[in-house]
C-alpha cells in the first residue's frame, strides 16, 4: 500500500536558463500552476498519464511566454521549427513513443508527436511528410507566422550581430515538458521546444530524441531542457531513468546535471518521476521553473534554486 501513496502525480517544467524577466514572473508562475492543474484534473478522474501529459504541455505550447508552439524562438532565418516527443511506459513494460522535428506550421507540435505514435509505425517525423500527417488526424495547421510573438521577433533582432547559429552566450530556454505517473502506474514524459533564437535553419535539438530530450520506461519518466547539443551527447533523460532503478528521483536528477559537468558551458535542467509518484528535479543554470502536483500535497509552484554544481560556465 504504501507503495502507491503518490500516485498520480506529475511535475511541470518551462525551461531553465536566466531568470525570467521580473515584471513576466508572476504571468509565468500562473502558466505553469495553470499548466500542472490541467494535467492534474485528468489524473484526478482517473485519466492516463499520457492525457494529463499532453494537457500540460499543451497548456505551456500555447502560453505566449513559453518557448515552444505559440512563442518558439525564431531560427536564423526569421522563422519558427519546432520539436516535440512523448513517451509512454505501462507498468507491464511496454512503450511507445513518437516525435516530430523542425515543423512549422502546427500550433501544438505535442499533439503531432502523439499522432505519430498512435497512428504510424514510425518514432520520429520531420516537414512536408509530418505535416500531411497533422492534416490527415485533423490536427489544424496554421501559417508559420501566426506562432510568432513580439517577444520572440526582439529576442532574434537582439541577436542578430551574432554569427547565426553560434551559441552567442545565448541562455534564455523556455523549453517546457511534463512527466506524469497516473493511478494505474503508466509513466509519460512529454517535451516540446522552440529551440533557441537564431539557431540554423534544420537545426534538430534533444527534444524530439528519445533517451534525450525525453525518456519513460516503467521505472520512471523524465524530460530535459537546456543546451540541446549537450543533452544529446549525455542521453541525459534516458540516463536519469536508468538510475532510478538503484536511487531517487532526486539523486538520479543530480547525477544527471553533475554530469553536464564534462560538457563546458552546458546549461541543463531536468525533471524525473518514479513509478511511485517521487519528484526530482534540479538544474546548472541561473533558473528553472516547475509545478507539481500530488494528491496528498496537492498543486504547487517552485522557482528551483540551481543545484550545487552549478554554474557550469566556460
Ligand atoms: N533543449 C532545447 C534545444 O536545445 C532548448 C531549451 O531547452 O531551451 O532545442
Amino acid at each position: 500500500m504504501p507503495r502507491r501513496a503518490h500516485l498520480p502525480a506529475l511535475i511541470v517544467h518551462g525551461g531553465a536558463g536566466i531568470a525570467a524577466a521580473v515584471p513576466d514572473r508572476p504571468a509565468r508562475r500562473r502558466g505553469m500552476i495553470a499548466a500542472a492543474k490541467s494535467g492534474a484534473a485528468i489524473l484526478r478522474e482517473g485519466g492516463s498519464a499520457l492525457d494529463a501529459a499532453i494537457a500540460a504541455v499543451v497548456a505551456l505550447e500555447n502560453n505566449p511566454l513559453f518557448n515552444a508552439g505559440y512563442g518558439s524562438m525564431l531560427n536564423a532565418a526569421r522563422k519558427i521549427e519546432m520539436d516535440a516527443g512523448v513517451m509512454v511506459a505501462a507498468p507491464t513494460g511496454g512503450i511507445t513513443t513518437g516525435a516530430v522535428a523542425a515543423v512549422s506550421r502546427v500550433r501544438n507540435p505535442i499533439l503531432l508527436a502523439r499522432t505519430v505514435m498512435e497512428r504510424t509505425h514510425h518514432i520520429l517525423m520531420v516537414g512536408a511528410g509530418a505535416e500531411r500527417l497533422a492534416r490527415e488526424a485533423g490536427i489544424p495547421l496554421c501559417a508559420p507566422g501566426d506562432l510568432v510573438t513580439a517577444r520572440a521577433l526582439a529576442r532574434w533582432r537582439k541577436l542578430k550581430r551574432f554569427a547565426p547559429g553560434s551559441r552567442h552566450g545565448e541562455r534564455r530556454h523556455g523549453t517546457v515538458g511534463a512527466v506524469v505517473v497516473d493511478s494505474h502506474g503508466t509513466l509519460a514524459a512529454a517535451t516540446s521546444t522552440g529551440g533557441y533564437s537564431r539557431k540554423l535553419a534544420g537545426r534538430v535539438g534533444d527534444s524530439p530524441i528519445l533517451g534525450a530530450g525525453f525518456f519513460a520506461d516503467r521505472s520512471g519518466a523524465a524530460s530535459a531542457t537546456g543546451l540541446g547539443e549537450a543533452i544529446v551527447r549525455l542521453s541525459l533523460c534516458r540516463e536519469a531513468v536508468m538510475r532510478l532503478r538503484r536511487m531517487t528521483p532526486s539523486e538520479a536528477a543530480a547525477r544527471a546535471i553533475r554530469s553536464m559537468r564534462t560538457i563546458p558551458g552546458a546549461d541543463a535542467g531536468i525533471v524525473v518521476i518514479d513509478s511511485r509518484g517521487r519528484l526530482g528535479y534540479t538544474h546548472n543554470a541561473e533558473s528553472m521553473e516547475v509545478a507539481m502536483f500530488d494528491p496528498a500535497r496537492g498543486l504547487r509552484y517552485e522557482r528551483v534554486r540551481p543545484s550545487r554544481t552549478s554554474p557550469n560556465r566556460t
